[in-house]
């Protein structure tokens, strides 16, 4: 039976879902703060490339829109690491050049998503900004105007207002749950490296760029038309952070010392510095999404996470995966879908939140350094070697439907048998094939 469904925020989860929901039947209505972003140009300098990986695509291919995403996406292979001397050194991600990441623009992958949805038809009402969530009747006040349905979603984003209302819900009624937001004391700001003059890209376009420096790195994922989305991660405070480059002249001298390499590719970096402004990263732990059938948080408002694995959208796009499977399942039981849906991704979103962050490490400071290149090394020829038995973390997040959960506890067993054949070599050359044989078949 349709049902009537509101979907508070039209990012990209929000209007995935509604495009979802809408397919299955229901009407849904799409309520977003913010003006219609096809006709208005917002987040001026936030023009986020994100990555697109499995649990994505498998989103979109179970909705049926799998080409049309992919169409807008530029394949990613691997990380092209950058040094100090301008030297570089090619990673890549998967076991072969059939897994590899697609990048997309954020702007574009929304505005695609609106279309499709609004062409569905899905109810879309901008600049409607909700101010009060009445939880067991599952109704919102949006421009003063109070509105009811059967089942309403709470995809606005980090900030959610749907989750902090449904928190201060379970606070009145006793119920024990965790519902907190932790910095990362990192901020980041998105610049750009066009085109060269003569119409040529000025960096290889089928990899993710990145040019680690310890406490901080610039990162580049290429555009549609071959251009970049630079985006440097740096803490919030400290000797060298947002808060000290305060003046034109030290923010040359950052990008001159530690950047160089790419620098001379971004003409207007310095103008960009100071028009874009800085984003801030963190995570939401959340312990408990739902009220009954009545409201549900989905996408980031229910885990947002750093994007060092370049997972909060995949995640996201997941949850609707999850949602939908058991709303078949269940002959559209929205009751029994939820509690499946809650009780299978709220693991998930802790074991990637956590992984998100240790990814952190390993991209700021880890991937230049020798010991850890070996170790990629050795899993790269483990994951060839034996493909029934080793599969990386990475591998197992970004082009696997491994539950998260699952992933993590993997990934601890692969470190300690890293760990073991690694300690006494210095080439993957000198691998002992025989005792990864053994571990392999003692670990797992
Ligand atoms: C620098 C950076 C890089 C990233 N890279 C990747 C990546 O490579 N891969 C990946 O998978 N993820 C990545 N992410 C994460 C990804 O961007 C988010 O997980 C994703 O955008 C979350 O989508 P969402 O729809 O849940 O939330 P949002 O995109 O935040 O959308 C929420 C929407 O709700 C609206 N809203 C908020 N409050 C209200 C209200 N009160 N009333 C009405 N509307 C409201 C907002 O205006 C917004 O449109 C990255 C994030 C950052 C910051």
């Amino acid at each position: 039976m349709a049902k009537s469904i509101t979907i508070i925020g039209a990012g990209l989860v929000g209007s995935f879902l509604s495009l979802q929901l809408q397919k299955l039947g229901h009407q849904v209505r799409l309520i977003e703060k913010r003006p219609d972003m096809r006709k208005t140009i917002i987040d001026g300098g936030r023009s986020i490339n994100l990555i697109v990986t499995s649990r994505g695509l498998n989103a979109a291919r179970h909705i049926g829109i799998e080409k049309e995403l992919l169409e807008i996406t530029v394949p990613v292979t691997g990380r092209m690491i950058h040094d100090l001397e301008g030297n570089t050194k090619f990673q890549p991600y998967g076991r072969d050049e059939s897994e590899c990441n697609y990048s997309i623009s954020r702007g574009e992958m929304n505005q695609l998503l609106l279309n499709l949805a609004e062409n569905s038809g899905v109810e879309i009402e901008f600049d409607c900004e909700i101010t009060d969530v009445d939880i067991p009747n599952a109704g919102v006040t949006v421009n003063g105007e109070k509105i009811t349905c059967d089942h309403l979603f709470g995809a606005d984003g980090g900030g959610s207002a749907v989750r902090k209302s449904l928190s201060q819900y379970f606070t009145e009624q006793g119920i024990k749950h965790e519902n907190r937001s932790e910095m990362l004391g990192a901020d980041y700001k998105e610049l750009l490296m066009p085109l060269k003059k003569d119409g040529t890209p000025p960096l290889e376009t089928h990899a993710l760029h990145i040019w680690p420096r310890g406490s901080f790195m610039l990162m580049a994922l290429p555009n549609l038309d071959s251009s970049f989305t630079m985006t440097l991660y740096l803490p919030q405070q400290g000797e060298l952070s947002f808060d000290s480059l305060d003046n034109n002249e030290k923010v040359t001298k950052l990008f001159h010392s530690q950047f160089l390499s790419a620098v001379k590719h971004m003409p207007h970096y310095l103008e960009e510095w100071n028009q874009n402004p800085v984003g801030t990263l963190g995570t939401v732990r959340c312990n408990l999404w739902n009220h009954q059938d009545k409201v549900t948080l989905i996408g980031d408002a229910a885990h947002a996470i750093v994007p060092f694995f370049g997972q909060g959208m995949n995640c996201g796009l997941e949850d609707c995966f999850y949602l939908g499977k058991y709303l078949q399942e269940s002959s559209g039981n929205f009751a029994q879908a939820i509690e499946n849906y809650a009780k299978m991704q709220i693991p998930n979103a802790y074991a990637i939140a956590d992984m998100a962050i240790e990814n952190y490490d390993e991209m700021k400071s880890k991937v230049g350094d020798d010991r850890f290149l070996l170790r990629k090394s050795v899993e790269h020829k483990l994951e060839n070697l034996f493909p029934e038995q080793y599969r990386s973390r990475y591998g197992l997040v970004t082009y696997t439907l491994t539950p998260y959960a699952q992933v993590q506890e993997i990934g601890k067993a692969n470190q300690f048998i890293l760990d073991e054949l690694t300690k006494n070599i210095t080439t993957v050359a000198e691998l002992d094939i025989d005792k990864a044989k053994k571990l392999l078949t003692s670990v797992r």
